[in-house]
């Protein structure tokens, strides 16, 4: 496991933008923002001796969260990077062990800097950082599902306490909201 290099702006990028497929503006954008981001909280060795040690949340399903997955080692999979959908250039970096979190959004708009900006631009210029608290219950670290019930209405099976109470049962979101991404077509079995 290679150690972030926070002078090498050029490598990290590159390992950024492998991971994604290209060097976009997102890339850019996402790689400084990780470097700042972990420095921020105290993290220097994100995929190794620090692994354990980090959650990342991200605003945004686009290229940025590509370069935080990719420089953090952070992935949806191992319950270390939340992807929240609200489609902002933002993410927050928190470091478990000491609980400090510092919560960075993109300052500019889309196409108005170059990646030598994000070289050399100071942190401040580039983004908004703030340090946050993140209130995080014991569904949300890694490890075993702390909770498993079943939606009253679709008898679906929830998992880490994402389910709600109602009329004395649980449901899922979806049926709470009576709102699902998807309609139902043609049910197989
Ligand atoms: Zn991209
Ligand atoms: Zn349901």
């Amino acid at each position: 496991m290679e150690k972030l290099d926070y002078e090498n702006f050029e490598m990290l990028m590159a390992e950024a933008g492998r991971f994604h497929g290209d060097i976009c503006p997102g890339i850019s954008i996402g790689t400084r923002m990780t470097m700042i981001g972990l420095r921020s909280i105290g993290i220097t060795d994100p995929k190794g001796a620090d692994r354990k040690k980090i959650m990342v949340f991200v605003e945004i399903d686009r290229c940025i969260a590509d370069a935080v997955m990719a420089l953090t080692g952070c992935r949806p999979g191992k319950r270390t990077m939340k992807v929240k959908d609200y489609g902002k250039m933002a993410a927050t970096f928190i470091n478990l062990e000491t609980g400090k979190a510092v919560r960075l959004v993109a300052a500019m708009r889309k196409g108005e800097r170059g990646p030598d900006d994000f070289a050399t631009a100071s942190d401040e210029e580039l983004f908004s950082i703030a340090e946050v608290e993140v209130p995080l219950l014991p569904g949300d670290m890694p490890g075993k599902p702390t909770r498993r019930v079943t939606c009253s209405i679709c008898g679906e099976a929830i998992m880490d306490g994402r389910d709600i109470e109602a009329g004395g049962g649980f449901v899922c979101k979806p049926c709470a909201a009576e709102k699902n991404y998807y309609r139902v077509l043609n049910p197989v079995n």
